[in-house]
């Protein structure tokens, strides 16, 4: 996992990692060296401290300013998923309260949280049969999984952050919430 973030980093930054397949071929290893000569590092092609800080902090923006909510976080991840039948992405904006803990959640888990369902306009919420007074619907709510991990490890990890935790273990996701 780890190396296809490397891979999808150094992509959105302007490197050709070669495909997205999370395996550091010689592609990835150039796109990585052609980075650290660009950035004053050592060309190694080797993501130590160092050039994980420069990839993963002090690139030049890879996403529109003020899009990335959190270290691991962008705002985008959590548009209404009416593909814009209903509105334009965002009816209302995600809260910062629960982002900060979402952020804890994902450090201390240490493995990537893909968000299904961030801000849901209302005609989208009554789409998917959310309540009508959902918290999708003020940025207090997200659905999202870690793949490779359990919804109950997921549950448990998120209790401990402070979220309110619905788990659905059918679909594999978890309701997580301020
Ligand atoms: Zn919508």
């Amino acid at each position: 996992m780890y190396i296809l973030e490397i891979q999808e980093t150094l992509k959105k930054a302007g490197y050709d990692p070669g495909p997205l397949d999370d395996i550091a071929g010689p592609q990835t290893l150039a796109a990585i060296t052609a980075f650290q000569t660009d950035h004053g590092l050592e060309a190694d092609g080797m993501v130590g401290p160092m050039t994980h800080q420069a990839l993963f902090q002090d690139t030049n923006p890879v996403v529109q300013p003020g899009d990335q909510l959190t270290h691991h976080f962008n705002r985008q991840e959590f548009r209404c998923c009416c593909e814009g039948r209903f509105c334009n992405g965002f009816p209302n904006e995600m809260n910062p309260v629960l982002m900060a803990s979402l952020e804890a959640l994902r450090q201390t888990l240490d493995v990537p949280i893909i968000v299904t369902s961030g801000i849901r306009c209302p005609s989208r919420n009554a789409e998917v049969g959310g309540i009508p007074n959902s918290k999708h619907l003020i940025g207090h709510a997200v659905d999202c999984y870690a793949p490779g991990l359990d919804v109950y490890t997921l549950a448990a990890a998120a209790r401990n952050h402070n979220l309110g935790v619905i788990i659905y273990e059918d679909q594999g996701f978890c309701h997580l919430e301020i």
